[in-house]
């Protein structure tokens, strides 16, 4: 996430924190020193940063069961909403969907209960009225209660909401349960918004956050289905150039010119032995190596795709493989054999188009909707 800071990690994931976190920090700390002094001020520092360690252990909570499920977590990031655990995707079935959500606010209201059970046994029953005379445990106990029940709110992407979402799959499939989710989280963002403005700004920002990114999880929920029976040969170009081992570098380059492929598969004895690109060729010939065969500055590790790869699956490779400057990855069949290349753009375009003819229909309970045919080659059986 853009501008924010990793202060550490935790079971091999990265936690970091985002910038506007500080402004919260500052803020809590002027409104309490502006009450109590400095030492008010401190204190309310050290609130926000144990609570906030709290909030990183609710996320390690999602993180955990995700890993149970053998779903990676990219990073955890603290916002001054609270806490973020970017899961690599988020599993469309029940049960992993329902773990997954509701171990967050288990751990929240597990913290909850230990500091308010100990300062119960300690202090007794007053010593948990809220107030500005309660002790640091209490205050952290009853925020984590706060952030346990908030969180179990069906407002979708929240963790209510999608712990709501994963139930609704078991009975309704995933593409209508995440409709039937995004509108009564819709209903909850509206209300959170009503909320906010009479009393609490933070309130707005995360009506804001729910309407947002529950319509972007929709919307990528419904390419995933338009696209889920749809693999590589959807997108597959079949009519490519190889280039022999010997083509020199020069060569190839002059391919560039006719502009119709950046990406040259080189193939030797019949078997794909590399790719080369056009950032490739541009850099041999500016180094002077233009005379040089392209196996000297073509890509070996570049893992073709089979043609059963799955579109979004093949979405995300193309995305990567961009990332190191190629925009086209060879495909191959069963036996190993080169079969034609599949570019970003492509797939790029095949889920705008389903994205628009999701759009196009947005009636929840409508499971069934088929994308139409756009320069498909054929369809996987
Ligand atoms: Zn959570």
């Amino acid at each position: 996430m853009r501008g924010a800071w990793k202060i550490g990690s935790v079971a091999g994931i990265a936690v970091q924190v985002h910038w506007t976190f500080l402004i919260l920090l500052a803020w809590v700390a002027l409104a309490y020193g502006a009450e109590g002094g400095p030492a008010a001020a401190l204190r309310g520092a050290l609130l926000i940063c144990l609570l906030f360690a709290t909030v990183v252990a609710h996320e390690l909570g999602h993180a955990m069961a995700a890993r149970w499920f053998g779903v990676r977590t990219l990073d955890i990031t603290l916002l001054p909403i609270g806490g973020v655990a970017r899961l690599e995707r988020f599993p469309e079935e029940a049960l992993p969907g329902l773990v997954i959500a509701l171990a967050g606010p288990l751990v929240s209201g597990l913290i909850a209960a230990v500091l308010l059970g100990g300062a119960l046994v300690v202090g007794g029953p007053l010593a948990l009225l809220p107030g500005p005379g309660a002790s640091l445990v209490v205050q952290l106990g009853l925020a984590n209660l706060l952030l346990c029940l908030f969180n179990l709110l069906p407002a979708f992407p929240m963790d209510g909401g999608r712990a709501l979402r994963a139930a609704l799959a078991a009975f309704v499939g995933s593409l209508a349960a995440t409709r039937y989710a995004a509108a009564v989280g819709r209903v909850m963002a509206a209300l959170f918004g009503v909320v906010g403005l009479m009393s609490n700004p933070f309130l707005l920002l995360i009506a804001l956050f729910v309407w947002l990114q529950g319509a972007a999880e929709e919307q990528a929920a419904l390419v995933r289905h338009a696209l889920r029976r749809r693999t590589v040969v959807d997108a597959l170009a079949r009519d490519v150039r190889v280039l022999p081992p010997g083509t020199t570098v020069a060569d190839a380059a002059m391919l560039l010119q006719h502009g119709l492929q950046q990406e040259f598969p080189v193939v030797g004895d019949g078997r794909l032995v590399g790719v080369v690109g056009q950032g490739d060729l541009v850099r041999a010939l500016a180094a002077g190596f233009g005379r040089a065969p392209v196996t000297e500055v073509m890509r070996r590790d570049v893992a073709p795709l089979p043609l059963a790869t799955p579109l979004t699956a093949a979405y995300e490779r193309l995305q990567e493989a961009a990332a190191a400057g190629l925009r086209a990855l060879p495909v191959v069949d069963e036996g190993g054999e080169l079969v034609g290349l599949v570019g970003l753009d492509t797939v790029a375009g095949l889920m705008a188009v389903a994205a628009a003819a999701a759009a196009a229909r947005p009636r929840p309970g409508r499971d069934r909707f088929e994308m139409p045919a756009l320069g498909a080659a054929g369809r996987a059986a």
